[in-house]
């Protein structure tokens, strides 16, 4: 049996930078360390650059690797958490079918454990965070995409392939606006910060007035900006991002019966100008019978989801968890 006593090495690998940090039983992180991932080298160099900002991370620590009871990693999907490969990642050039669970743990000589960076968020969330001691929970991030991780009877639920928790391509309008999935009306196609920015732009070259208009490469992050000024344009697209959340937890709640729903991403710091629509739709047409006491929250652990949710991951795998 595993000493869980002992502290997790945990990593948060994203498409333009990687995270590593030392976690201990508790949640608690030190020792945080970060590096560009300089994804355009390709596999190789990245998973050396990822062996690096973990040693920096122990060296700050001032832990040692044979201190370490696992080391978990939290990355973009597709991937098979089981075998711990990364099919491919569209941050990722060249990543194709990599054994990187294995890689690191040839190159640090501890277990290694892979998880999707979604998943892992709503594995920190449920341990860590605001959702403590929910056993059916949804966790959504609303980010430069829209992406989710189900936890029911206190375990990640996968799916046949691995690949269960795909929010963002819920379809909430059959007949919306086309999703980089090739679908109509997926709830990433509405929310996802890009797309927030595009619906936008598009409200300005059909001739609605905003304080962004004229403005060239939109971002989410402007129109949430704009928003907290007083833009009336883009206080609708955040209303229009909510709904369509909204409407998509509604699906779940009705499908598995959640207890809590946490939404965490870049997006969702936009607070009341996403969530008061979010939970104003959520309460106008969820069926109360199924869910009467459903909690919806905004992320508690905010950046630091992706560090825990490795560390959860590999603690929950450690003793046969999913
Ligand atoms: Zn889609």
């Amino acid at each position: 049996m595993p000493d869980l006593s002992r502290p997790v090495g945990a990593i948060d690998l994203g498409g333009t930078s990687v995270r590593a940090a030392v976690v201990d039983v508790n949640g608690g992180i030190t020792g945080f360390a970060t590096g560009a991932t300089e994804a355009s080298r390709g596999p190789d160099a990245v998973i050396d650059r990822t062996v690096a900002v973990l040693q920096d991370s122990l060296a700050r620590a001032s832990v040692h690797v044979s201190d370490l009871v696992a080391v978990g990693i939290g990355a973009p999907g597709p991937l098979d958490w089981d075998t711990g490969v990364i099919h491919e990642a569209p941050n990722l050039p060249g990543w194709k079918e990599v054994p990187l669970a294995a890689r690191i743990a040839d190159a640090v000589g501890r277990p290694a454990f892979l998880e999707n960076d979604a998943n892992a968020a709503a594995l920190a969330e449920n341990r860590y965070g605001v959702a403590q001691g929910a056993d059916n929970m949804l966790y959504i991030t609303v980010s430069t995409g829209v992406g989710g991780g189900l936890i029911l009877d206190g375990e990640l639920w996968h799916g046949a392939y691995g690949s269960a928790g795909e929010f963002g391509h819920m379809t909430v309008d059959f007949e919306g606006p086309l999703c980089d999935c090739g679908n109509r009306g997926c709830i990433e196609a509405i929310a996802a910060g890009p797309d927030i920015a595009a619906w936008v732009g598009q409200q300005i070259a059909a001739g609605r007035a905003s304080a962004l208009s004229g403005r060239a490469d939109l971002s989410g992050r402007d129109v949430v900006e704009a928003a907290r000024q007083g833009d009336k344009l883009s206080i609708s697209a955040l209303h229009r991002a909510g709904r369509a959340v909204g409407f998509g937890i509604i699906n779940v709640a009705h499908l598995v019966n959640l207890e809590v729903v946490v939404v965490g991403g870049g997006i969702a710091n936009a607070g009341d100008l996403l969530f008061d629509p979010l939970r104003a739709t959520v309460r106008e047409h969820l069926l109360e019978s199924t869910a009467p006491n459903l909690r919806l929250e905004p992320w508690s652990l905010g950046e630091d989801v992706g560090l825990l949710g490795a560390a959860a991951a590999a603690r929950s795998r450690l003793v046969g968890g999913a």
